[in-house]
Parts: C-alpha cells; sequence; structure tokens
C-alpha cells in the first residue's frame, strides 16, 4: 500500500483524485469534488492519488445519506484511508473557523506556499490547530492501572490522558495529569508512540510509566474509578481505533 504524503498541491503525475467531503465533522468520500464555489482544500498524495478536503456549506446535508463521523469510519476504512479523512476533517474545520484574523477582525487570505491563514491588515498567521495531549499506561510490578473517566461514551477502562499546558514538557504533563486524576506518583517516563486524534484537532502522545510511590485517590471531577489490574482480570478496555489500546496490547504482549 502506498503511504499518504501532506502536500500542499497536487503532484504533476496526480492521474487520479479522492474527495473527502466534509458534512459538519462527518465524510463523504467521493470521486467528484461537488458543486462549484465549494472551498476544497489539498490534503496531499497517496501515490498517484491526490486527496482533497471538500468543505461541504451548512445545509447541504440532507444530499449525504452515507456520509459517517469519523468513530464509525474506522471500522469500515483501513489504517491510511482513516488517516486522510481525519486530516480532511481537521484541516476544513480550522479553514472554517479561522475566517477572520484573531487580532483585528480583518477577513484573513490563504497563504500561497504554505499552510497558513494571513491577515491582510496586521499579517498575522494562523496555523492549522494541533493541541498536544499524552496518554499514558502505569505499571507496577505486574499490575497496570486504568481508570474509567467520567466523559467515557462507554463502560470501559483505559489510560490516563489529558492536554499538555503551555510551558510544559510532555513528560511533565504525564507526571502532573496521574498526579491530579489518580493521586499518584510515576517515575522512568518513556515514549511508546503518536497517534493523529482528529476530536476535533489532537495529537496523542503515548507514554509508559512506572509507579513510584501513593495509593490511588480519584479527582471525581475527572474519574469515576481506577484500580490496579493483572493481565487475568481486565476490565473492558477501549477498541482498537485508540493508541490506548495499542499501550495496553504492548503491555499484556509483555505477560
Ligand atoms: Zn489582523
Amino acid at each position: 500500500m502506498s503511504a499518504f504524503n501532506p502536500a500542499l498541491r497536487p503532484a504533476d503525475g496526480a492521474s487520479e483524485h479522492r474527495y473527502i467531503h466534509v458534512i459538519g465533522s462527518s465524510v463523504f468520500v467521493d470521486d467528484r469534488p461537488g458543486d462549484d464555489g465549494w472551498a476544497v482544500h489539498v490534503l496531499g498524495m497517496l501515490g498517484d492519488q491526490a486527496c482533497w478536503g471538500v468543505d461541504v456549506p451548512h445545509g447541504e446535508d440532507p444530499s449525504y445519506g452515507a456520509a459517517t463521523d469519523l468513530y464509525s469510519y474506522y471500522g469500515r476504512a483501513g489504517e491510511v484511508d482513516w488517516l486522510i479523512a481525519g486530516r480532511a476533517v481537521q484541516l476544513v474545520e480550522w479553514a472554517r473557523t479561522h475566517r477572520y484574523c484573531g487580532r483585528c477582525g480583518t477577513e484573513t487570505v490563504s497563504l500561497d506556499g504554505e499552510r497558513a491563514m494571513k491577515c491582510p491588515a496586521c499579517a498575522l498567521l494562523a496555523f492549522p490547530r494541533l493541541a498536544p495531549a499524552m496518554i499514558t499506561l502505569v505499571t507496577r510490578g505486574d499490575e497496570a492501572l486504568l481508570a474509567r473517566g467520567v466523559a467515557f461514551r462507554a463502560p470501559m477502562y483505559s489510560c490516563l490522558a489529558g492536554f499538555v499546558e503551555p510551558g510544559e514538557s510532555l513528560e511533565g504533563a504525564v507526571v502532573r495529569e496521574v498526579r491530579e486524576e489518580v493521586g499518584v506518583e510515576v517515575t522512568n517516563v518513556r515514549y511508546q508512540g503518536s497517534q493523529p486524534w482528529p476530536f476535533p484537532h489532537s495529537l496523542m502522545v503515548g507514554f509508559r510509566a512506572d509507579w513510584a510511590s501513593g495509593d490511588i485517590v480519584c479527582d471525581p471531577t475527572e474519574i469515576l474509578d481506577a484500580q490496579w489490574y493483572t493481565r487475568d482480570n481486565l476490565p473492558p478496555i477501549p477498541p482498537a481505533i485508540s493508541i490506548a489500546r495499542k499501550l495496553i496490547d504492548a503491555w499484556l504482549a509483555e505477560g
């Protein structure tokens, strides 16, 4: 399978086109660009195929019965197709929400040669938004700490996660979030992998950390329940879409 390469314009050799129609935050994949006058954004190249994000105007929704949200699309699409669709949603949503300068309110224009919106009056630049978030699996001997967050859509237990604060390192965010959410101190924080997470524009950065001290004391505003689990006694865990599951699976494979 070809790799996807982000790009600002289609390659000269582009022989096919894929249009990701973005309806709200759902997607509909087509080989046609939609109506004249709809904004389109180059996403990049998948082999010889140029990929585009199409900003379907609000109110055009009824003709898109087959549109699907990105959670559901994961089960139907391959990994690369899902990443491209996620990129489409993020870039279209970014363009929708950066039509005016955040400093002086003038209408922005998209900048040539760069993925940016520029204010013609005061020259402020706005780049696509990415919010780094850390996610970590804490282990202690042959146990792992899994928690049920108050915001989970399903009754499952997962890794701890949170957004990185301005001025903070990723490792610092791991230590702080674990302390805040379950009252435990961790050490030996190590990087495991990352995943674009287009809900709406996160980059999840995955870690493992070792328990250092402390008993679990949940912050009730964030965590309903958290426990230490052994590999043979697991609660319901997240589906394969998430890096949380990959972190848990990697730990399971060590047992
Ligand atoms: Zn401005």
